[in-house]
């Protein structure tokens, strides 16, 4: 065997007509950062027949450390990490369908981009959007993958809606903001991202294959530093939370409430615009430049002036880079964008 995927046709976990059923999948993986980078080259690579990303953000240089899709031409000329990606995943394989979404996932919106999926990866730094889409792949019955990193330490869970515990199962609710370690405060290093998106690219394949005996049975922790890997054993319990047992989608069904969210990784808020609106990205350009440094390509607008630093996409959404709670981040926009 020759072909492109005879290595993997080769294995007998997969063999030909596992292939067939991979190559005929749809996957979306949301968020690409160091995660979803290395989720979407796997999946790309693999030979799935449909590959969508979305990510809300742009590519600077603090992520070329660990976000292996991304050069620093993609930093320099701050374009956003979905559309950067589908561009480099199309080069890796051009038999792949690969489409690349700017855009922040959130409850009008998600729905939408997981229906056709046959598994949905994760690569977002939040929970805010993981219940999100903890909520949504259950409503719609679609496996997805969790997966969190922060230092040397990792962690993987497979949810198979009404198959097992789902993420709010597990945790029970939704953790609050700051409550745990992030990149922000403890960093993170290249290599367990790689291991925990591994152990997500592994079940995916497993499910997509059809190979439903071998997936792993429960959450899986890895500690690079201290030498562990442990798998937590779930089988014995069955789904239990309002969404899995009552169908009460509490996360999916709540409006995005504030419209903003601080970014894990950097000193950063987003803001939302309210309704559906669009920024002439052209025209705020040419009015920015006269206050200070503008970089502009034709998805965003990023600004440098004297007191702030913020990037506008087109949908009218902010990030607004240097502060840390959203009412100083409202003022700069208006400031500078309008309101
Ligand atoms: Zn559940």
């Amino acid at each position: 065997m020759s072909g492109r995927y005879s290595r993997q046709e080769l294995f007998p976990g997969i063999g030909r007509a596992g292939q067939e059923r991979i190559r005929a999948a749809r996957v979306l993986v949301v968020g690409c950062g160091a995660l979803g980078s290395s989720l979407a080259e796997m999946m790309v690579r693999a030979g799935v027949g449909g590959l969508t990303v979305v990510d809300r953000d742009y590519v600077e240089p603090s992520n070329l450390q660990r976000q292996s899709l991304f050069e620093e031409e993609d930093a320099a000329r701050g374009l956003p990490k979905a559309a950067a990606a589908e561009a480099r995943l199309r080069r890796l394989n051009s038999e792949v369908e690969v489409r690349g979404i700017v855009a922040d996932v959130c409850a009008e919106n998600a729905e939408e981009m997981v229906r056709g999926a046959q598994v949905v990866l994760d690569g977002t730094d939040n929970f805010e959007t993981r219940f999100l889409l903890n909520d949504v792949c259950l409503r719609a019955g679609v496996p997805w993958v969790y997966g969190a990193c922060v230092g040397a330490y990792g962690l993987a869970l497979l949810v198979r809606p009404g198959h097992s515990p789902c993420l709010r199962c597990v945790l029970e609710r939704l953790p609050d903001p700051g409550s745990g370690p992030t990149c922000d405060t403890a960093g993170v290093v290249a290599p367990i991202v790689h291991v925990i998106a591994g152990v997500q690219a592994g079940e995916a394949l497993k499910v997509l294959a059809g190979q439903i005996g071998a997936l792993l049975p429960g959450i899986v922790a890895v500690d690079l530093w201290a030498g562990t890997f442990e798998v937590t054993d779930l089988r014995g319990r069955a789904p239990w939370c309002p969404a899995c047992t009552a169908g009460q989608y509490d996360y999916a069904s709540r409006e995005s409430t504030s419209g903003s969210a601080v970014l894990c990784g950097r000193e950063a808020v987003q803001l939302r615009p309210r309704a559906g609106g669009t920024v002439d990205l052209p025209a705020l350009a040419a009015r920015l430049r006269e206050s200070g440094e503008v970089l502009a390509n034709e998805y965003l607008v990023r600004f440098r002036g004297s007191d702030a630093e913020l990037v506008v996409f087109g949908d009218g959404r902010a990030i607004v880079k240097g502060v840390k709670d959203t009412a100083q981040a409202r003022t700069l926009y208006a400031k500078y964008v309008g309101s």
